[in-house]
């Protein structure tokens, strides 16, 4: 007999990836009963264990650090930092778990796979999906007015018949700068990534019998040795092409992003178990070429791990109300319904991937800046109730060759569980939010999300805004600053305050609002000094841009004191901090006239660096 259970739940993310997983956590915090589907045992998608691929951003990798995504992205990646030095996966893992399961609010079925999906009958809403959670023997049926499509290839929408597109459109239907004449079906390929590591003495390899060859003029493109010179000329930008390109696997101890098949089918999703067996062939080719194949510097390393479940970054992309396009991200669109961000460059990879010998492995459009993604790309056009987030979000194909870096990903994927939850207090459809989104951009800015200008925070709700700011010393910025509406440095401008020092009992910051308040929770954001990546990944290169630990700039311990009339009414002490955006709740409203901060230490910088505070 087969097991059977139906579930309901306000909002029903499909699909575990980073994006998946902000969509969840986000929909939970602001208090929607969330199911997250995921067809693996571990949390991240491609940025999980099985796949290990290093979240990147808007800042380009470090080339425009102000940029850097915030939000709950990078509350988790501070997470990993403050218990993961050595950058093991498998804690990597366990802190996206722990972040799941510590929301109320959200039941992640691990290891369920959804099959099949329906339409209500006459209707163009998901009635349910259909999941099989093959460790149990379990079969589901959950029920949601509210869906949300985090798969990568689409799954959902594609079952319940949602408008999509795969390939690419031509120069005639989307004006874009680098369009092909003609729209094609190309479409970027599949990846495993392998490890390597230096024992210090040299080792053999001999190579499975399945194990392609290649040689040097194949690969000659390729870095694949620590004294590789690859001659980018044809990219459009080289220079900026080597810096990026270059530097993730300029050794022989991690790579290949460009071990990159795409098969020969009109849809690459059928053919990945076929693609996977040759992914699987060409690493461990490349491996026997880079150790038997020539001096290559990797007589003393060996293999440690190689992945076995490929990446995908192209298949379906769902399309919603608004297609972004390569125009809107060169021109640096800021659309009115912003409500995430981009700011990685146009990377379109060779059509044919590996097998294209001739041609550099990718070719990038780089620019300086970011640009908006409107809410109307992370909702169906056609499916009332489907909302999408991560790399089928709706652009074409050279959007989505800037919108699919994970850090992109993950933040739209906050963006559209904080919309489920709004959808769920006006009782509408993710279209019908749409008079609403100046509200939603406010709550992801409370929560760490930056917009760049003219959007700055203006919610009414913040008691902070209207308050007159002191502190007991300043070196850079200003205390007039902590409520100018930016949480970060942005160029030249602090947009927040700079302590001369820690004094022995601490540097104080005295917020007075010049009328009693009702008190519930405060918010700081630090400085966490984006200079420096906290992301984990396999590249030794990538790991040497990091500083050990949490960043020092953190304020680590904290007083938080509210004052009525001089008097305290009320007291909060933060210890151990390692997050930028600190979050207090006081259990109820207190009343009071004034706060005051007393920030203690940090994680070993010298002065306490604030952005922003707000009070509610
Ligand atoms: C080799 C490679 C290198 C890359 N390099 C970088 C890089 O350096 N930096 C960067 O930022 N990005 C990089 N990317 C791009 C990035 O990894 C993806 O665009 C990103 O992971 C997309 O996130 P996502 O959450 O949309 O999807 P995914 O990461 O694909 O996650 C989707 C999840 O949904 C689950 N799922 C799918 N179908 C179902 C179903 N039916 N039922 C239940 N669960 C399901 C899958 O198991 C998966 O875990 C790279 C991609 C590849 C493949």
């Amino acid at each position: 007999m087969k097991r059977f259970s139906e579930e309901n739940y306000d909002f029903i993310v499909v699909g575990g990836g980073m994006a998946g997983l902000c969509a969840a956590i986000s929909a939970a915090r602001h208090g929607t009963k969330t199911a997250l589907i995921h067809a693996r045992p571990v949390l991240g998608g491609n940025a999980s264990s099985e796949i290990r691929i290093h979240i990147s951003g808007a800042d380009q990798s470090l080339r425009q650090t102000d940029y850097a995504e915030g939000g709950l992205v990078y509350e988790m990646m501070l997470d990993n930092k403050a218990c993961n030095d050595s950058f093991c996966y498998s804690v990597w893992d366990s802190v996206l778990f722990e972040k799941a399961k510590k929301e109320k609010n959200l039941t992640v079925y691990f290891n369920t796979v959804m099959y099949d999906a329906e339409l209500a009958p006459g209707t163009n809403r998901i009635a349910s999906i259909s999941c099989v959670q093959e460790t149990t023997e379990m079969r589901y049926r959950f029920t949601a007015p509210l869906f949300a499509d985090c798969t990568g290839n689409g799954t959902l929408g594609y079952y319940v018949g949602a408008d999509f597109r795969q390939g690419s459109e031509s120069k005639a239907q989307t004006g874009e700068p680098h369009a092909p004449d003609e729209p094609n079906n190309e479409r970027m390929g599949n990846t495993i990534l392998l490890k390597a590591v230096d024992t210090g003495h040299p080792v053999k390899f001999t190579p499975p019998s399945y194990a392609k060859k290649l040689d040097e003029h194949q690969l000659r493109y390729r870095v694949h040795s620590k004294t590789m010179k690859v001659d980018a000329s044809m990219a459009p930008d080289p220079e900026e092409w080597l810096r990026l390109s270059a530097c993730s696997c300029k050794a022989v101890d991690y790579g290949y992003w460009w071990l990159e098949l795409m098969g020969d089918g009109d849809d690459i999703i059928p053919d990945y178990e076929k693609i996977r067996d040759d992914l699987y062939a060409y690493a461990y080719g490349i491996w026997d070429h880079i150790k038997n194949g020539g001096e290559h510097g990797a007589e003393n390393y060996t293999l440690q791990w190689v992945g076995a479940l490929p990446g995908m970054r192209e298949s379906r992309r769902l399309m919603g109300d608004y297609v972004l396009s390569e125009s809107d991200i060169l021109d640096h669109r800021i659309f009115d319904d912003a409500v995430a961000y981009g700011g990685w460059c146009v990377d379109l990879h060779a059509p044919h991937g590996l097998l294209d010998f001739d041609l550099l492995p990718s070719d990038c459009h780089h620019f300086t800046g970011i640009y908006t993604i409107p809410y109307r790309s992370y909702y169906s056009r056609n499916i009332d109730n489907l909302f999408m987030a991560g790399r089928d979000i709706s652009t074409t194909k050279l959007g989505l060759a800037s919108t699919r870096i994970l850090g992109c990903c993950a933040i739209g994927g906050q963006a559209v569980g904080t919309a489920a939850a709004l959808c769920r207090k006006y009782g509408t459809d993710p279209r019908g939010l749409a008079p609403h989104v100046p509200e939603l951009r406010q709550i992801l800015m409370k929560d760490d999300i930056y917009f760049p200008a003219p959007f700055t925070n203006d919610d009414e709700g913040d008691f902070a805004r209207s308050a007159v700011f002191t502190a007991s010393s300043v070196s850079a910025g200003s205390p007039d600053m902590l409520n100018n509406g930016v949480s970060r440095k942005i160029g030249d401008c602090l947009n927040g305050w700079k302590s001369d020092g820690i004094a022995e009992g601490g540097e104080e910051l005295l917020m007075k609002f010049g009328k009693v308040r009702s008190v519930s929770q405060t918010r700081v954001t630090f400085d966490s000094n984006f200079a420096y990546p906290v992301r984990i990944t396999m590249s030794a290169n990538r790991q040497e841009q990091q500083r050990p630990g949490v960043p020092m700039e953190l304020v680590k311990d904290y007083d938080i004191v509210l004052l009525l009339d001089g008097k305290e009414v009320g007291r909060s002490e933060v210890r151990d901090n390692h997050q930028r955006l600190s979050v207090t709740d006081f259990g109820r409203k207190i009343d009071c006239d004034s706060i005051k901060f007393v920030f203690r230490s940090t994680n070993g910088a010298p002065d306490v660096t604030v952005y922003e505070v707000r009070a509610y």
